[in-house]
């Protein structure tokens, strides 16, 4: 496996492959979430090219970028393992080099509310280090988790009115076997919090199954008992909503009948963690 650190020889290795490529840009401290994902990827293009950046424009100036893990010897051995031809691992200063006029790529529609409202700004420097990766690595396929929901729906839109040429494919959200979404900022819980993470998707469940026994069929409702169930857990809740999963837009009942159904979406703090998840619940009652 190559590893390219700088643009040029980024550009190099990529001018060399002949065929389809398949993309999996992650910010590194890999775990089976990714790994599923670079599998997933030869499933669609014997190149598979995976990027391990921290971006530092869609970090907040309160958030976590300076701490962020970046075990690069692992995540190489692990991309290796994992079967990928290429590792991208740019510095800061290649990809925002000194002299850039801050060009953004914003998709207003899809990047307002929930994790817009929390974290400003985040979607617009995902955008922008996204499309840049793409036109260093012109993929044919990028893959996405379906953990960062919001995310997933702004770059398929980016890719889409932008006529991007390259194809977005969705990967399931990978679970510890309790439940828990993996995401690198897992590794931040105290042997204390981490049973008390899976408040979220015991949340997401429960509200599913009130669905589909057709209990509930108010999107207040279920978002107020998403809410409560995740604070008796005695976390702080950002959100607890539930979308229209492509528009993300609030929907006014949920209707059995609709096709599509709708995703439930949460996000809370666990101490000084943050966790996010969802699910899509589907539209036919049980
Ligand atoms: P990150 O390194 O957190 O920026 O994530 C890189 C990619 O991996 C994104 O497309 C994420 O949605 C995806 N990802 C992260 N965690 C998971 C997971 N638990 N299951 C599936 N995909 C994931």
């Amino acid at each position: 496996m190559w590893i390219a650190r700088t643009l040029a020889e980024l550009r190099q290795r990529r001018g060399a492959i002949v065929g389809p490529v398949a993309f999996v840009p992650t910010m590194g401290a890999l775990h089976e979430g990714h790994l599923r994902l670079i599998r997933s990827a030869r499933g669609h293009a014997p190149a598979v090219i995976v990027s391990v950046f921290v971006n530092p424009t869609q970090f907040g100036p309160h958030e976590d970028f300076a701490r962020y893990p970046r075990p690069i010897e692992r995540d190489t051995a692990l991309c290796q393992q994992a079967g990928a031809l290429g590792l991208f691992n740019p510095g800061p200063e290649e990809m925002y080099p000194p002299g850039q006029t801050d060009c953004q790529v914003s998709v207003p529609r899809l990047a307002r509310g929930l994790e817009a409202d929390q974290r400003p700004g985040h979607f617009d420097g995902v955008c922008r280090v996204v499309a840049k990766l793409f036109s260093l690595v012109r993929p044919d396929f990028a893959l996405f988790g379906m953990k960062d929901y919001q995310q997933l729906r702004v770059i398929e839109a980016m890719t889409h009115d932008l006529f991007m040429p390259v194809r977005i494919v969705a990967c399931p959200t990978v679970r510890e076997a309790d439940g828990l979404a993996m995401s690198s900022r897992n590794a931040y819980l105290t042997a204390d919090q981490r049973p008390r993470a899976t408040a979220l998707i015991r949340a997401l469940r429960r509200a599913s199954d009130r669905v589909l026994t057709g209990h509930v069929r108010d999107p207040a409702e279920l978002e107020n008992q998403m809410r409560r169930d995740i604070e008796a857990d005695g976390l702080t809740v950002d959100y607890a909503a539930v979308r229209h999963p492509r528009t993300l837009s609030p929907v006014d009942r949920i209707d059995p009948a609709a096709e599509g159904g709708v995703v439930a979406l949460v996000a809370a703090r666990l101490g000084a963690v943050r966790l996010l998840d969802n699910l899509e619940i589907p539209a036919s009652p049980a």
